[in-house]
């Protein structure tokens, strides 16, 4: 492991301005993710600088919706009485991710900024553009079981891992961010990018920005939500494909519909065309097929010496089609 400077600051403005003035500095919080990366040298920062404890570390009513302090760990936000009653798929999508000592430990601020556990990423002897940009991407025609199979570049493949991150974008959550230029918000749904030829990139945040909270909007809607995440393993393993949905349903007809995906892009995937389908149709397993078929229509699966990833399209098909089909009968 490359040595490090480290501070830890009195408060988060003072955290941000360490982090601006030296562009080998980042930041540390529960370090989940950070700490696997110094040690596999696919981060080699000069300087870290300890946010934890700075950050607000509370759940709070805020209208009719709540606002999460960056700091809430993953283990008490989806244990949050609130949350499970009001926004059940971000708590089912925090309980699908990792294990119970990471949930503990990861953040709110944190978990949506953790890096894609494609294995040439993390493997520092592969070409890998992510990690050092211009080098190739070893995963294209490689092992491309767990990639993308929409929004993929030919610079990039790989896939966002974090679950929580598919709940927050079908629920329109709104990101606050501190920065050296002062605070901003970013729908949640902007927050991550497509790789392009740029996609050492995760998402749109500058150097020396930091999330402070995320905040969910009132929404009704949410009280009939699910998350259904599709794995190899029954528990600590990333999505194959995962669903975030809501649906509202009055006089079988469905009124309205809030759907994302995971395991599939380089970012949580939200789905406007599969909502646009379901508005104002009949529930029924044809109206949630004819659904996802709109979706995946742009579908790119990649070849791989692991057999590829085209199982991805059925499979994604199926996982939506039966989690609609639960939330329908739930609204009956
Ligand atoms: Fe790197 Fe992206 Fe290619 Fe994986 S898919 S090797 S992260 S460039």
């Amino acid at each position: 492991m490359r040595p490090f400077d480290y501070r830890a600051p009195q408060d988060a403005g003072s955290a941000v301005a360490a982090v601006a003035a030296r562009p080998d500095a980042r930041f540390l919080g529960g370090g989940t993710n950070l700490v696997d990366h110094l040690r596999l040298g696919v981060a080699e920062p000069g300087l870290l600088v300890d946010v934890t404890g700075l950050l607000p570390a509370g759940i709070d009513d805020d209208g009719g919706g709540l606002r999460i302090g960056a700091g809430v760990a993953n283990a008490d936000l989806a244990a949050d009485d609130r949350v499970r009653r009001r926004y059940p798929m971000l708590a089912r999508a925090l309980l699908s991710g990792a294990s119970g000592q990471l949930r503990n430990m990861a953040t709110t601020g944190g978990n949506p900024l953790q890096r894609t556990r494609c294995l040439y990423f993390q493997d520092v002897t592969t070409p890998c553009n992510k990690r050092s940009p211009g080098s190739g991407c070893s995963a294209i025609g490689g092992a491309t079981r767990q990639h993308a199979i929409l929004g993929a570049s030919e610079h990039c493949i790989a896939t966002h891992p974090s679950d929580m991150a598919v709940a927050l974008t079908a629920l329109d959550a709104q990101v606050e961010v501190l920065g050296p230029q002062g605070e901003r918000t970013v729908p949640f749904g902007e927050l991550h990018r497509l790789p392009g030829d740029t996609p050492e990139r995760d998402t749109v945040l500058e150097h020396g920005e930091l999330i402070t909270a995320i905040v969910l909007p009132e929404l009704p809607i949410a009280a009939r939500s699910d998350y259904r995440k599709v794995r190899d393993r029954a528990s600590y393993a990333f999505a194959l494909v995962s669903v975030a949905a809501a649906l509202q349903v009055t006089d079988s007809t469905i009124t309205d519909a809030r759907i994302a995906f995971g395991g599939v892009a380089h970012r949580p995937w939200r789905a406007h065309r599969a909502e646009q389908v379901l508005r104002g149709a009949t529930p029924s397993d044809d109206t949630f097929r004819a659904a996802a078929d709109a979706e995946l229509a742009d579908a790119h699966p990649q070849d791989g010496f692991d057999g590829g990833n085209a199982f991805k399209i059925p499979l994604l098909t199926r996982t939506l089609t039966g989690t609609l089909r639960d939330l329908a009968r739930q609204e009956a």
